[in-house]
């Protein structure tokens, strides 16, 4: 019978750890900031944002929001965002997606400074993650790494299935399992006979938003698994595994709710204090 990661308990400690830097930063005179603009009307962005103050306050870190209306055009968010690129107080910059369909939502990321980029969607910071040099990370893939590096999960020469390719999530974990020597094979929605890919998989990790696409049938013996999924279900938050039949073969599995949400918001965080160390005042 596999286990369910106790992903809370692995956030706790990190919150604990990040909280004394924080205190060291403060003592050199760095108030740690972020910046979150909303240019949507979605009840879950605001949820997304409300999870991110919270974490804020309990730590000690600045958020600050903007709320922009459906007039903000382009250059208007264009120009908050160079406004707060040269703001020397300001350390990450936010913009809570998806955005109003009329603006330019490649242009807005891009113009963010990539310094300041602590969602780590900009081009220049995953392009850094392709070539193996030092940048920001995205936040579900970072997090999805402290969670497999919590469990002492070995990387070298295991095989690792990502399912689902996008920017956010798919492409970045797969990047970074490549990194630490796992052999990685992306499935996506047009992958033919995806069971004979994820039956081999030591570490399966899942990010398409197909509640229960993944059934106990498709899942390798004593196989690390991660739930990226959020899927809304009569009601019920639940994710792309079936989670209890999974726990018959799998060694370990995170949870959802209560799994790599966690962590991403944990790895904003962790990220926004990196740019702080670097701050030159
Ligand atoms: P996208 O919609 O951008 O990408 C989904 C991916 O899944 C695509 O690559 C798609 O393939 C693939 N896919 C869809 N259907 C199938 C299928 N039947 N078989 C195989 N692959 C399939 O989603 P995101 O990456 O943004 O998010 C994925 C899920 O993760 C969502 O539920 C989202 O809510 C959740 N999420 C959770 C986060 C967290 O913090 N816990 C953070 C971010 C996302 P193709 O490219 O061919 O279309």
């Amino acid at each position: 019978m596999g286990e369910i990661i106790n992903v809370r308990e692995i956030v706790s400690k990190r919150k604990e750890a990040l909280k004394v830097e924080i205190i060291n930063l403060k003592k050199q005179n760095i108030f740690p900031k972020l910046v979150v603009i909303l240019a949507n009307k979605e009840e879950s962005s605001r949820s997304y944002i409300n999870s991110k103050r919270k974490l804020c306050e309990e730590l000690g870190v600045i958020e600050e929001e903007y709320i922009l209306d459906e007039t903000t055009s382009t250059n208007e968010m264009l120009e908050l965002i160079n406004k707060l690129n040269n703001d020397k107080t300001v350390d990450g910059i936010l913009v809570q997606l998806p955005i109003y369909k009329h603006l330019n939502e490649e242009k807005i990321l891009e113009s963010i400074d990539s310094k300041k980029d602590v969602d780590g969607f900009h081009p220049l910071n995953l392009g850094n993650l392709l070539i193996g040099k030092k940048g920001i990370v995205s936040c579900t893939p970072k997090g999805i790494m402290t969670i497999l590096d919590s469990i002492g999960t070995e990387f070298l020469g295991k095989e690792a299935v990502v399912v689902g390719r996008s920017k956010i999530v798919g492409k970045p974990i797969a990047q970074l399992l490549l990194a630490r020597g796992a052999t990685v094979t992306m499935c996506h929605s047009k992958t033919l006979d995806l069971k004979s890919h994820t039956k081999r998989a030591d570490i399966l990790v899942i990010a398409t938003g197909v509640p229960n696409l993944i059934s106990s049938d498709m899942i390798k013996k004593g196989s690390i698994i991660i739930d990226v999924g959020i899927n809304r279900v009569d009601g019920k938050i639940v994710g792309d595994v079936d989670t209890n039949g999974a726990l018959n073969y799998c060694k370990y599995i995170s949870p959802v709710p209560g799994g790599v949400g966690l962590t991403t918001v944990l790895s904003l965080i962790e990220n926004l204090i990196e740019i702080a160390k670097n701050r030159k005042n």
